[in-house]
């Protein structure tokens, strides 16, 4: 009996896209939605919340049993990529937290490369270390 509702299942998933990080992140938001909505006072404004959350849900559903996989891999991988910036710009942020006492990070305006400078306050022109073009930086 169980093991037919199993194989079923599986024949009903046979070529489907199933689950992924970006399904994953998704219903993580639901659940915001549904814990913020337990604390809005306002009818409306819960309901509303609530019913953006169910629209999320609908979206994890149709992409797990979406058929078109590319395109689902499409969605996860600009996901991902989207993700992995943001981890890497809060990991930057806390190394510069962390050397706030002994460097300042500027960005080189000619090759974009970003420089750890030794702080020396005031107005001073900095060699840039990758392309060697001179610079105005400011420190305070
Ligand atoms: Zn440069």
């Amino acid at each position: 009996m169980l093991w037919r509702w199993r194989d079923a299942c599986i024949r009903f998933m046979a070529g489907r896209y199933g689950g992924d990080r970006l399904n994953t992140a998704l219903i993580g938001v639901y659940f915001i939605f549904w814990l913020v909505s337990l604390f809005v006072r306002d009818v409306l404004w819960g309901l509303a919340i609530r019913l953006l959350g169910v629209a999320i849900l609908a979206v994890v559903f149709y992409r797990m049993l979406s058929r078109n996989i590319a395109k689902r891999q499409a969605e996860n991988s600009w996901f991902l990529g989207v993700w992995y910036g943001m981890k890497d710009w809060f990991r930057r942020q806390k190394i510069r937290v962390r050397d706030a006492k002994r460097w300042r990070y500027r960005r080189c305006p000619y090759c974009k490369a970003n420089l750890r400078l030794p702080i020396r306050r005031g107005r001073r022109t900095v060699t840039c270390a990758r392309c060697h073009s001179p610079f105005k930086a400011f420190f305070l």
